[in-house]
């Protein structure tokens, strides 16, 4: 069967790592980015020149004819879409509720979980009843973030009930959904927050004393992507060191 793999935002980070573990693993891949596309061609080179197949397209996934672009491109050069990782966020600087601006917190419910949805919407119309979506939550959907970011905290507990939920409409349809939620992981996530001492800060909250790798991440997203996993839908992996 040919696994054919979007990966939104995947120029860096989980997403990339996700993408290139997704193509060692036989899977074509496509590298949706927002911004950078030299990085996303790198990933494309970088499984192309090992044998596989990746292809790169630019959609801010938070806009619904983007989305629609974006899956019309992969339909015609790879095929049918199998495999979808709603795996986009975007995370703010620390701020408490009073200071945080409802522009703020718009922009952060349509990234992280309307992109989802829409994305979501577009592989489930196009597809004929066979793959595996994982949406990338967070433990922040847990914690509720106080005092730092409600607004993230407020988008992963939508895309946990959203998981819950389209597990249960798509099981007819012999489509899993599942969910990680990853703790502090060591990406450039961070580095957009303008908190100097975060890595310090987190990591000494966390059981295993340490920041997990983007990689630690994918391996869980593959194995509940693929058919090993065949019995799992609606379920939630915790990636976060213990806490
Ligand atoms: P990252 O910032 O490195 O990657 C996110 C990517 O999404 C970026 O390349 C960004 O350009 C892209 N993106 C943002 N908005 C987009 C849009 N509208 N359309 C298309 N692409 C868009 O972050 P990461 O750490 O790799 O995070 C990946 C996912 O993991 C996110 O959903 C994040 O919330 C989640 N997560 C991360 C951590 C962590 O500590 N790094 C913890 C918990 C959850």
């Amino acid at each position: 069967m040919n696994k054919i793999a979007i990966i939104t935002g995947a120029s860096r980070g989980i997403g990339a790592a996700t993408a290139l573990t997704l193509a060692k693993n036989g899977y074509k891949v496509c590298v949706n980015y927002l911004k950078n596309q030299d990085a996303a061609d790198r990933i494309c080179a970088s499984i192309n020149s090992s044998g596989g197949i990746a292809i790169a397209y630019q959609a801010d996934v938070s806009d619904e004819l983007a989305v629609e672009s974006l899956f019309t491109f992969v339909n015609q050069n790879l095929g049918e879409v199998t495999h979808l990782v709603n795996n986009v966020g975007i995370l703010f600087e620390k701020t408490e509720l009073v200071n945080m601006s409802a522009e703020r917190f718009t922009k952060v419910l349509n990234t992280n979980v309307l992109s989802a949805f829409l994305c979501s919407k577009a592989f489930v119309k196009q597809n004929s009843n066979y793959g595996a979506i994982v949406n990338v939550s967070s433990a922040a959907s847990r914690s509720g973030a106080p005092f730092e970011y409600v607004d993230y905290a407020s988008s992963k507990g939508a895309m946990d009930s959203f998981t819950k939920g389209l597990s249960l409409e798509l099981a007819s349809r012999n489509i899993r959904v599942n969910s990680v939620r990853p703790g502090f992981i060591l990406t450039d996530i961070h580095a957009d927050g303008g908190e100097p001492d975060r890595v310090s800060r987190l990591s000494s909250q966390i059981p295993l004393k340490r920041g997990g790798t983007a990689q630690e991440v994918a391996e869980a997203i593959v194995w509940l992507l693929s058919d090993q996993a065949s019995y799992v839908t609606g379920s939630f992996i915790d990636i976060a060191g213990g806490k």
